[in-house]
């Protein structure tokens, strides 16, 4: 995901970052909308996580035993998510995610998984069936060494379907143990519920006797205090924590009804532990990003994002380019294309080797995307006004006699075309 294929060019390696700017080793600064793909909701270094990680390094990172700030922690996320009425701290989103499927199938004694298209949920095998992000970014259709018998037990729907959710259920009753969905999708870049869409996955799942998984890894404490799920007010049976959860070090949460997570060992039979679950260094530093993000801050980050959307908007339009930018909240995908993008099949329809020019020269211009058409770029509490004006100056002219660039582009662009 680090590599430049879908857009071409070597990637920068960064020497450091401080507030919403990086500078690479050769000591070029770059405005920063990639945000670590998604943790740094407060930019780099803010000096309130900074004083927290100094002050545990003091004490000691990692004892193997119980500790009162993942209590506080844990007790932070269920006051903000009402839907989790418990959770267990895990590592990263890939394993929150690979726990809570293995939970929801332990407790309705059910084999099939259903998700969408081009969603990612990390790289558990279940998991990486039509799976956005990377998997997307590279074109690959399927992964080897997933088995066919654990493919088969995915079922796959298109995002903001509910008639394909209804069609699977109904092929295989009795056998769909959860629908597992990214509340706003991010790995396919930027694609938003339609109205009713997480509504009626809540009713369809309610009836079938399925579980309802978010994946709020990217979403949760991003698009509001409580995550997707408050702005769009559907609560979720079990939801998958990450990123912006550890402030930028490493963790992951699943958590939700007490009734599912008591099945989890040791209070229940489902096993799933790990060395350095809840590790002090990255609740700390995920104590403090929390802590920081009152009201205040989560209209500065809907301000900041709707104008970085708008200036993409107006430098395209001036250069008369056909881009679809979708956004919500403080994330945001511009799309090649003058189509709405609703799902995977339509993200497709946008002119990757269009993004792979207008990235590199954005780059050129001192602006760091995420490498993909398939992703989503961030801003951060620190994008302030200086950056801000920074990314609407830089914009200007991006978008004008954007050539195809490489051969290595445009034969990824065809490869995602085609997968
Ligand atoms: C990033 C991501 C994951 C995986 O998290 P990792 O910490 O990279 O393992 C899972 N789900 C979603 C929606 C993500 O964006």
């Amino acid at each position: 995901m680090r590599a430049y294929r879908a857009v071409g060019g070597k990637p920068p390696f960064i020497a450091r970052g401080e507030g919403a700017w990086v500078w690479d080793v050769d000591g070029t600064r770059y405005l920063d909308l990639v945000c670590s793909w998604g943790p740094l909701i407060l930019g780099h270094r803010p000096p309130s996580v900074v004083e927290a990680l100094r002050r545990q390094l003091e004490k000691g990172w990692t004892y193997g035993a119980p500790t009162e700030g993942e209590v506080r922690l844990a007790a932070m996320v269920c006051e903000r998510m009402p839907s989790i009425e418990m959770l267990r701290l895990v590592s990263s989103g890939t394993e929150a995610a690979m726990s809570a499927v293995r939970l929801a199938r332990a407790v309705t004694g059910r084999p099939k998984l259903l998700k969408f298209a081009g969603g990612y949920h990390g790289h558990a095998d279940s998991l990486l069936v039509d799976a956005g992000s990377g998997v997307a970014t590279l074109g690959i259709p399927a992964t080897p060494g997933v088995t066919a018998g654990t493919s088969q037990d995915t079922l796959v729907a298109r995002f903001n379907s509910l008639a394909d959710v209804e069609m699977a259920l109904a092929q295989w009753p009795g056998q769909v143990a959860a629908v597992i969905v990214e509340p706003v999708a991010g790995n396919m870049g930027v694609v938003p519920p339609e109205p009713g869409f997480l509504e009626g996955l809540r009713r369809l799942t309610r009836d079938e006797g399925s579980l309802l998984i978010f994946d709020e890894v990217i979403t949760g404490f991003r698009l509001a205090r409580g995550g997707a799920q408050e702005l769009y007010g559907v609560a979720p049976d079990l939801t998958c924590l990450g990123k912006v959860l550890g402030g930028g070090l490493p963790i992951g949460a699943y958590g939700g009804r007490r009734d599912i997570m008591e099945q989890v060992a040791p209070a229940g039979p489902v096993y799933q532990a790990g060395t350095l679950s809840g590790n002090p260094l990255a609740v700390a530093a995920g104590l403090a990003t929390l802590e920081a993000l009152d009201a205040a801050g989560y209209q500065q980050l809907e301000q900041a994002g709707d104008r970085a959307a708008s200036a993409i908007r107006t430098a395209a339009t001036a250069a008369d380019v056909a881009v679809t930018v979708n956004r919500v909240g403080s994330m945001l995908t511009p799309f090649f294309t003058s189509h709405p993008v609703r799902d995977y099949d339509t993200a497709k329809r946008a002119d990757a080797a269009q993004f792979g020019s207008w990235f590199r020269r954005l780059r050129q211009n001192g602006v760091l995307l995420p490498p993909s058409q398939f992703e989503a770029s961030f801003v951060s509490t620190a994008h302030d006004e200086e950056a801000l004006a920074f990314f609407e100056t830089r914009l200007a002219g991006s978008f004008d006699d954007l050539t195809v660039g490489s051969t290595a582009s445009q034969t990824t662009a065809k490869s995602i075309a085609s997968a």
